[in-house]
């Protein structure tokens, strides 16, 4: 019965590798032909294997760090990576207001802007300290009257 020898021959697939089955494969990338240890396991194809060998995977369909942060500017800020790297030698690698250099920082500079959609305007590349001090400095002019008036609040002396 066909059936029965074919769920056989899944059930041998299903905890082997799907490479021992098919020793060769032609990358429908880069059409080379290599030995199936040059692909990935992929159970959503036929035979198990991915139609892309490892290194036009890698190559193509890995999003690099640049282009992460690249689609992560054009997003929020309709800036894109090339901007950004003009702007960052523009200010010497340097946050914009405390001046500390970026490789002091683990982490990249914030893209400090003002305003909304069409009308966004970046100002500078800040260091996080001075992007969170700008975050906390707008909290506190809005809070500026009730501090005052904290701090002449009547005491009680304990
Ligand atoms: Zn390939
Ligand atoms: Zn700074």
């Amino acid at each position: 019965m066909a059936n029965s020898v074919n769920l056989k021959y899944f059930e041998s697939w299903k905890d082997k590798d799907p490479r021992e089955f098919t020793k060769k494969k032609k990358c429908s990338f880069c059409k080379e032909t290599k030995t199936t240890h040059d692909f990935t396991v992929n159970r959503y194809f036929h035979d198990g294997i991915s139609s892309y060998c490892k290194s036009c995977k890698k190559k193509n369909f890995s999003p690099t760090k640049e282009m992460r942060k690249n689609s992560h500017l054009k997003c929020r800020y309709n800036s894109t990576l090339e901007k950004y790297n003009v702007m960052l030698k523009q200010q010497k690698n340097r946050c914009a207001i405390c001046g500390v250099h970026k490789n002091r920082f683990k982490r990249s500079f914030h893209v400090d802007h003002k305003g909304k959609g069409k009308n966004l305007i970046v100002r500078g590349l800040l260091c996080v300290t001075c992007n969170n001090y700008l975050g906390l400095k707008e909290r506190f002019k809005k809070l500026e009257e009730k501090v005052s008036t904290y701090l002449l609040s009547p005491t009680i002396q304990l």
